[in-house]
């Protein structure tokens, strides 16, 4: 069927700079840019182009360039062009509208409405290259109170298990088969080198991943898929996920051209099989269910690992947060609504779940309240971009944030929304064996333990700026928070002053 819909992206190609090398043609696979042997010319069918940048990137002799096709609308505040092509998308192919990634909306990003103090004059600045500084972070339930022996000075409490961080950063769960093995290869030797950890998402753990366990955070969900006993006790942490902010209330869907050999073996599923993960985990329907499912995996790993609990910032998350701690969550992780995803319907994305920053506020606060807040630590994920959103993070409550899509970034992604055709250029979101091979484990953790080391010289400066030596002391600190642009209601919500104040 003829689509109606204008190409969003223009292919400009400098004559004058094109060598016809067909760099373009090749790594394009959204299969744009083609060669034509008979005038020796390369061109483009510009409705494919995601604007991914992967042939301006590789183009030696940069003569490419995407820009945005800005035809133009009547001007209509109602009919936008993205409601007008949705529903022409949705005429022609007559499905459901699939997107990646995380929410796009011009919702309120509340980090950026969010200042952070510093010191001057009394209680004075510390630098940070000249004085110790202490970003590291242990996760797990913390015991109600400390008793030190006054002989040896050392802890009498029997300490629950606990899991070390050099950085306050993970990389959230992105599971094999919506992201490539070498993209899983990047993600855990990033966070064995940097001393942090990776998180298998719900499609099991790949054989050649087993050494970097003790960076590894193991998931269980709704599928089950490669879920044994092996498995859970090959990580430090074994996450039950019952959500994620790209889809509250969703399941997940793999499909099965995706189910290569190995993800068929990783996942204990046949080759080529949609992987359908339930919307509920069906053993859990109320908070005491859930508490049989974490002790279940408590019994099933020895009590020698944490288990975390991972739900989506939905609206009353702060009640539903406290039923988790009181079900046994060592961890609770907070997807926020700009969580990204391999696949997710787009009217679930754009519309469900709230801000990650309000949640947080509303979780830290209700724990807090209810005197329940060192049972359990508080990781939280969705659109977490630099050291500042983490410095504000952790003031408002957060023992340590995820990231996914920054990861991702990091690795090549430039956020073109196409994970869930498999087609991912950068060889990222995809199973295609020949894309796969674009990401080189090597070189990706490079990369990934740069942006944390870079993110850990930041958060010094940051702390030392406010006269702290130490992230714990930052841990929950609304005061060096103040609100700017923002109303009564949410500087109440999120606990903190506004700017002047
Ligand atoms: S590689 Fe990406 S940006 Fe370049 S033509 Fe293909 S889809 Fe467009
Ligand atoms: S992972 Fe790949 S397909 Fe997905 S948004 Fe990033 S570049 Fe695009």
């Amino acid at each position: 069927m003829k689509t109606f819909i204008p190409s969003k992206f223009i292919v400009e190609r400098d004559p004058a700079r094109c060598i016809q090398c067909q760099v373009c043609v090749n790594q394009c696979s959204f299969a744009v840019n083609s060669y034509d042997a008979a005038d020796n010319e390369v061109m483009a069918d510009e409705n494919n182009c995601v604007g991914c940048h992967r042939c301006v990137v590789f183009c030696p002799t940069n003569a490419l360039n995407i820009r945005k096709n800005t035809l133009d609308y009547r001007e209509n505040y109602n009919w936008r062009p993205e409601a007008i092509e949705d529903i022409l998308k949705q005429a022609e192919t007559g499905g459901m509208l699939l997107t990646g990634m995380g929410n796009d909306k011009g919702y309120k990003v509340y980090w950026d409405h969010i200042l952070l103090n510093a010191s001057q004059v009394t209680n004075p600045s510390i630098d940070p290259l000249r004085e110790p500084m202490e970003l590291v972070t242990y996760l797990g339930r913390k015991p109600d109170r400390v008793e030190i022996d006054p002989v040896t000075h050392t802890l009498k409490n029997a300490m629950p298990p606990q899991v070390k961080l050099n950085v306050p950063v993970m990389f959230s769960a992105m599971s094999y088969g919506a992201v490539s093995l070498n993209v899983q290869h990047s993600l855990a030797r990033a966070a064995t080198e940097a001393g942090t950890f990776w998180n298998t998402g719900e499609g099991g753990l790949h054989a050649s991943l087993y050494p970097y366990g003790d960076h590894t955070i193991v998931q269980v969900a709704s599928g089950r898929f490669g879920v044994h006993s092996k498995y859970l006790n090959a990580g430090q942490v074994v996450e039950i996920k019952i959500g994620q902010g790209a889809k509250p209330g969703i399941g997940g869907h793999l499909p099965g051209e995706k189910v290569t050999a190995e993800v068929s073996r990783t996942r204990m599923i046949p080759i080529g099989s949609d992987a359908l993960s339930p919307a509920p985990q069906h053993d859990i329907y109320s908070i005491e269910d859930l508490a049989q499912l974490v002790y279940a995996l408590k019994e099933a790993t020895g009590y020698r690992k944490l288990i975390s609990v991972k739900i989506a910032a939905v609206h009353n998350v702060a009640a539903i947060a406290s039923g988790m701690v009181r079900a046994g969550a060592d961890i609770i992780a907070i997807d926020g609504l700009r969580g990204s995803t391999g696949a997710a319907p787009k009217v679930i994305r754009d519309n469900v779940g709230i801000p990650i920053e309000m949640a947080l506020a509303a979780v830290d606060a209700r724990l807090r309240q209810e005197n329940i807040r060192n049972q359990a630590s508080l990781v939280i994920a969705g659109g977490i971009r630099n050291s500042g959103d983490i410095a504000k993070a952790i003031a408002l409550g957060a023992d340590a944030v995820y990231i996914g899509t920054a990861a991702l970034i990091a690795l090549g992604c430039t956020a073109c929304q196409q994970c869930h055709t498999g087609k991912c250029a950068w060889g990222i979101c995809t199973s295609d064996l020949a894309l796969t091979k674009r990401i080189n484990p090597e070189i990706g953790s490079r990369r990934l333990v740069n942006l944390l080391r870079g993110w850990a010289i930041e958060l010094k400066d940051i702390l030392g700026g406010m006269g702290i030596n130490a992230l714990e002391s930052l841990r929950g600190n609304r005061l060096h928070l103040r609100g700017i642009g923002l109303s009564d209601n949410e500087l109440k919500i999120l606990g903190i002053r506004p700017v002047g104040d």
